[in-house]
């Protein structure tokens, strides 16, 4: 693919250009020291074919990109029971919203703000330990991404841990509507970690490629979900993988995408190839300043939005 390549690269050198970077996320005091300065992309095509650029080995904390997998995961486990819990319309408010979670009684909007995703956990969770349960999503991330090196930052993890007070009084809500059926703490304990995930661009890249050919692993030929799962997982990261910003994701990318407050943003080229960029510098909406822009750039010099 030498056209990718070349256009993988000159978006990689015109972000290292930039000036407006957005600000680095300060709420997780370790995210705070991460430097503006990075980008890194990584496309991984059906062929099994890498294109990259800048820091697309730089490990960096993947935080609710994770939340496409566990949601993989929960829907592996209880299947559309899943939707009892939680819903799947977009929200149209911040990642830690707790408004609408009143009005709702306490069933989240979506399964990628942080209450649908602490939901989303819970289910993961039922039946195990914490730490059986983080096993399982850490082995799933090195399964997918065929790098048994991936692991959790348990510095990330200890700093969110100490100051998520907006995520405690969200899983605290809806423990009072029975939404969630383990004690908050241990549920906290394993979204903590499961957001502390670091990978690489690269690995991040490897790791979604499942979605972007209908649920198969392309290299093995290995299924991972059905071609109908990967088809809906594919669906809620267009509405909700954005949170606020899902529109304008949707106009300016066109490809289903989830983002992470680390700067991260896997999105996905249905039938052509798994993408992540990452930049640390986010938006007002708590999404990567840089990363969309280049995803914008990558998918109208390719013409690969699902638009057309
Ligand atoms: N761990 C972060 C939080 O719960 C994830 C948020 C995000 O990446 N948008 O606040």
């Amino acid at each position: 693919m030498p056209d990718l390549d070349r256009v993988v690269r000159e978006i990689a050198e015109e972000m290292r250009a930039r000036a407006d970077r957005g600000d680095v996320a300060t709420y997780i005091p370790e995210l705070a020291r991460v430097d503006p300065g990075c980008f890194g992309i990584a496309v991984v095509g059906g062929d099994g074919e890498v294109a990259v650029g800048g820091d697309a080995d730089m490990p960096f904390s993947i935080q609710s990109v994770s939340k496409v997998f566990t949601l993989t995961l929960a829907l592996g486990k209880i299947g559309n029971l899943l939707w009892k819990r939680v819903g799947r319309e977009p929200s149209g408010s911040p990642f830690n919203s707790i408004v609408q979670l009143e009005n709702e009684h306490g069933i989240p909007r979506n399964p990628f703000i942080n209450a649908g995703a602490i939901a989303v956990t819970d289910v993961i969770l039922s039946g195990h330990q914490p730490r059986e349960a983080l096993g399982e999503i850490l082995r799933f991330m090195r399964f997918l991404s065929e790098d048994p090196s991936i692991s959790i930052d348990e510095v990330v993890a200890a700093s969110e841990q100490r100051t998520g007070f907006r995520n405690r009084a969200l899983a605290n809500y809806m423990k009072s509507f029975g939404v969630l059926e383990n004690p908050v703490d241990y549920t906290l304990g394993v979204y903590f970690h499961h957001c502390a995930i670091t990978m690489s661009c690269r690995q991040l890249a490897m790791a979604g490629r499942f979605l972007a050919h209908n649920g198969r692993n392309p290299s093995t030929g290995f299924s991972v979900v059905s071609p109908e799962r990967a088809r809906r997982i594919n669906a809620i990261m267009l509405t909700c993988g954005h949170y606020d910003g899902s529109g304008e994701f949707a106009y300016r990318v066109g490809l289903p995408g989830k983002s992470g407050v680390g700067g991260g943003i896997l999105a996905v080229a249905p039938g052509r190839a798994s993408i992540a960029v990452w930049s640390p510098g986010l938006d007002a909406s708590g999404n990567s300043h840089l990363g969309r822009i280049a995803l914008e750039e990558l998918t109208r010099r390719l013409g690969w939005s699902i638009f057309g």
